[in-house]
């Protein structure tokens, strides 16, 4: 079979050419990566009066952004009972609410931006592998009610053909908050409203080194030359490399692969998935799927623990589409049209984490969460530098700073933790025994 190794999304968009700008000599905020994070604490910052750069080392949205599945999702990555036990109960719960709050952004962004994204409610499902899990899931819903007062439904094996034309799982668990989006053409939209709000973007511009410059400012090496700037924002996510050390020693770099078919009949699309869901699994090693907004089968999954290389793409197309079989054998005869792979970020407690480290702003650690996480995070990563800005301006009018704070994030406030005994420079050496532990645990639990 002859297939594009391309992201599916981005033959749906024009991404924007950036407006063609000198390169500044000083900025009040360097923005590093052109991806939701980054793009999404430009818009803020520039309507809040901050002069602002945007680098990429490529293009606009090239990273996780214009790769994902455009799984706009509700909750975190742990359990509830694992978060209540690590944090406590009302810490988890302003995560949690955290995580319903950050959809209601993205759907606010949209359309006060006017993106034309096909973000929709669609809800999401997630499917029970095994006969435990579906009992997990019970457990999950009433402590999601219980703590967080946001109510899944469960839907039982029997009844589960309502949602998903597929006979191997043992039930599921809807959310009806969680949405769909096209990702490429949210990542293209938020770059136009930043330039919109005056942020300047550089793509092809690689930052090769920050360094610290006196109390309050960093100098900032590029491949299109030096400039200086108040504040930095790292925005690199699962490409967070040398530049910035000390977060690079914090996130492993972990590869997931997708693979979309032909468009699809009509009656084939509603019966593998009747109301439109973005489904995936309880495995650790699990698959994700949705249909597209053109009705192709989006379907997508860790085939490879290391990042993307034309190899591990290509291998993924095979293992994805196998795996797409036995979930779905009803597409046996469906053409694969696409295949790509892209880099998560995962902190090692699986977090996202926003804030400052040694001076540096950042947010990343999204988990394969980070759609809409992601996109808040940069906002309340600006909205933190514009208070600090408004502070200093009040200390130097009239000597006193007035008492309102930014919104909260929650995640400012736990710790983002580096490797058990410091073994891991940023290379992640592990990822195949981590890749035979997770194996072993799908099948043990
Ligand atoms: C295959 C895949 C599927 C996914 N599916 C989902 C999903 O369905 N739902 C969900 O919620 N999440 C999903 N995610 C995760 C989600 O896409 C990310 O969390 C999110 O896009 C992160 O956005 P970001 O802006 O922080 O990073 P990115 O979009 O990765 O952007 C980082 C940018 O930084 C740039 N960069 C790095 N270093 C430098 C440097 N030194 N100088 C200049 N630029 C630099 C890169 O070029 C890149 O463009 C998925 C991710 C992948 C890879």
């Amino acid at each position: 079979m002859t297939i594009n190794e391309k992201t599916f999304w981005l033959d749906t968009v024009e991404i924007p050419i950036p407006v063609a700008r000198d390169f500044p000599q000083r900025v009040d905020v360097a923005v590093i990566g052109a991806g939701f994070t980054g793009l999404s604490a430009a818009r803020p910052l520039a309507r809040g009066g901050a002069s602002v750069a945007v680098f990429d080392a490529q293009t606009i949205g090239w990273g996780a952004s214009s790769r994902n599945g455009g799984m706009v999702l509700t909750g975190l990555k742990l359990p509830a009972a694992t978060l209540i036990a690590r944090y406590g109960k009302e810490a988890t719960a302003r995560m949690y609410a955290a995580s319903l709050a950050s959809i209601d952004f993205v759907e606010k962004l949209v359309r006060e931006e006017n993106i034309a994204c096909d973000f929709a409610r669609s809800g999401h499902l997630e499917v029970a592998c095994k006969p435990k899990h579906f009992d997990d899931f019970r457990r999950s819903a009433e402590e999601t009610v219980l703590h967080f007062n946001h109510r899944q439904r469960l839907i039982p094996k029997d009844q589960l053909q309502s949602e998903i034309g597929s006979a191997i799982y043992h039930g599921g668990l809807v959310d009806d908050s969680s949405a769909g989006v096209n990702p490429a053409r949210l990542v293209a939209g938020l770059a136009s409203a930043a330039e919109r709000a005056g942020a300047a973007i550089f793509e092809h511009s690689h930052v090769d080194e920050v360094q610290r410059e006196g109390a309050r400012g960093w100098k900032i090496a590029t491949q299109r030359g030096t400039l200086r700037a108040q504040n930095v924002v790292v925005a690199t996510s699962g490409y967070t490399s040398r530049v910035t050390p000390a977060l690079q020693k914090k996130i492993i770099p972990i590869g997931s692969y997708i693979i979309v078919t032909e468009v699809l009949p009509e009656k084939l699309a509603a019966e593998l998935s009747p109301r439109n869901r973005m489904i995936y699994d309880s495995k650790n090693y699990l698959y994700y799927y949705r249909l597209t907004p053109d009705r192709r089968m989006l379907f997508g999954g860790r085939a490879a623990f290391f990042p993307e290389t034309s190899s591990t793409i290509r291998r993924s197309a095979e293992i994805l589409r196998s795996g797409m079989l036995t979930v779905y054998p009803q597409l046996r005869d469906a053409k694969i049209e696409y295949v790509w792979g892209g880099t998560l970020d995962f902190a090692f407690d699986i977090m996202p984490h926003a804030g400052q480290l040694d001076g540096l702003h950042f947010s990343l650690g999204y988990a394969g969460h980070g759609v809409a996480m992601s996109t808040y995070l940069g906002d309340k990563v600006a909205q933190s530098i514009l208070q600090s800005r408004n502070d200093d301006a009040g200390r130097a009018k009239n000597g006193q700073v007035k008492n309102s704070r930014p919104d909260e994030n929650p995640f400012a406030q736990i710790p983002f933790p580096s490797a058990p005994l410091g073994l891991y420079n940023g290379r992640p050496w592990f990822l195949p025994a981590a890749g035979l532990w997770y194996k072993l645990l799908d099948w043990l639990t």
